[in-house]
């Protein structure tokens, strides 16, 4: 058999610990014995992100952008801790700030949900996908401990100098609290576009939910720049493809979520989009099934696994013994960046590959063949525990028959 081949890059971002372990298998046990693999490779260890001086995460970052797809392998952000551990001169931050950073994007968490995996909140059938705005709010907010009797007062200046607010917040008797946070209307715009452009390309209803009904002004604005966007670009859009776009309180729709089927995009503020998105992701069973793309609104996707390097396995992997790591989510990040790569490319042969790839991993789970952190997750006597290698060599085996 040929094997596939690719016309242009993913870029490759490798990283830490046992996914780090899992990415070498994932790409000789399941990618290399059948396609040319073509990618851009950076190595984002926590070692070679400190030797760079964070460098080599900026390119990897903006290859994204020159090559429109890449994929990432989980990685170390460094505390105290792990600087110790692995010899570190300083405490970079995030890799996936910095990224998220350059390209501007919103990030989608979705489940793979299969038929034979139940999850903890029984109603759930299909995909519950939290759509979260990663700018600003409290994460960029300014905030004070008053210490003494005072006043606190919100201003707005223009260039000018002019002042057109001001309003006292709050006097003070004694000591107490303060906190001021902020948005932007472009970030909001490019949100919103994301958001109705991931649900027309899967085909799910949007909901967006924020609390308007206290902050008149500021989720207000957050709902009108939606429903413009939605009225102005998307309805006719949704309306052709039979899917709706559906705005509501927040305290509604977390109520209908935990009786919804599933099967929809939840859009969410910074805040509430990092709280929700581990509510759903714990809801569904396990982290390790849960996927996750950055969509910038330029149009370039980085693909990944929700769940971080799995140090525990990682530290049982060091002193050879055997692990039952899952390496679904990150398989996943690997079939997402392919299919979309052969989209861009109008390779369908690599976008059959990655449904393939999928279809083998999804049979091997409903076979009963699972990792043990989907045991309980399945009816019981259905399934037996099996190791990270031979969880890999019923994967390869089952591709091998399909391709
Ligand atoms: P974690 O690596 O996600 O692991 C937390 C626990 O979840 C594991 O100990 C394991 O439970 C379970 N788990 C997660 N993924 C699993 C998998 N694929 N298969 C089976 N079990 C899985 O989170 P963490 O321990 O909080 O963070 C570890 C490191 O990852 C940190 O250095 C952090 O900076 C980094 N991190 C990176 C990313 C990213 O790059 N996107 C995201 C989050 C965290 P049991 O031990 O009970 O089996
Ligand atoms: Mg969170």
């Amino acid at each position: 058999m040929d094997k596939i081949k690719m016309l242009n890059p993913i870029v490759e971002m490798d990283g830490d610990e046992m996914t780090r372990v899992i990415w070498k298998m994932i790409k000789e046990q399941l990618l290399a014995p059948f396609i040319e693999l073509n990618t851009e490779y950076y190595d984002l260890s926590v070692t070679s992100r400190d030797n760079s001086d964070d460098q080599i995460t900026i390119d990897a970052a903006y290859a994204v952008k020159k090559h429109h797809v890449g994929v990432k392998c989980a990685t170390i952000t460094a505390n105290p801790q792990r600087q110790e551990e692995y010899h570190l001169k300083q405490l970079l931050p995030s890799p996936n700030g910095t990224i998220r950073g350059i390209l501007d994007g919103t990030v989608f968490r979705a489940p793979i949900v299969l038929e034979k995996l139940h999850p903890v909140v029984s109603t759930w059938k299909k995909p519950i996908t939290v759509a979260r705005h990663a700018y600003a709010d409290i994460f960029n907010g300014t905030e004070y401990h008053v210490e003494e009797k005072g006043t606190a007062e919100l201003t707005f200046k223009n260039e000018k100098g002019e002042e057109l607010f001001h309003k006292t917040v709050c006097e003070y008797e004694g000591p107490g609290v303060l906190q001021s946070i902020y948005n932007k209307e472009k970030s909001i715009s490019s949100f919103a576009h994301a958001c109705f452009q991931y649900a027309l390309s899967t085909k799910q209803d949007l909901w967006f939910s924020t609390k308007d009904t206290i902050c008149k002004i500021y989720d207000g604005t957050f709902r009108a720049i939606f429903q413009k966007i939605y009225e102005e670009s998307y309805k006719e859009k949704f309306e052709a493809n039979g899917i709706t776009y559906f705005y509501t309180l927040i305290d509604d729709a977390v109520a209908r979520t935990l009786r919804s089927e599933g099967g929809y995009v939840w859009a969410l503020k910074n805040y509430d989009g990092d709280v929700m998105s581990d509510m759903v992701s714990s809801g569904f069973g396990s982290l390790a099934m849960m996927t996750s793309v950055l969509v910038s609104p330029e149009g370039n996707y980085e693909y990944e696994a929700a769940h971080g390097t799995v140090p525990r396995h990682y530290y049982r992997y060091l002193k050879g013994e055997s692990t039952s790591t899952n390496p679904m989510a990150t398989i996943f990040a690997w079939s997402g960046a392919l299919r979309k790569r052969g989209e861009l490319d109008g390779n369908q042969e690599l976008q059959d590959f990655a449904g393939k790839l999928e279809k083998a991993c999804i049979e091997t789970i409903e076979s009963g063949t699972v990792t043990k952190d989907l045991v309980s997750m399945m009816e019981k006597g259905s399934t037996h525990a099996v190791s990270t290698d031979e969880f890999f060599h019923a994967i390869s085996e089952r591709l091998a028959q399909l391709m």
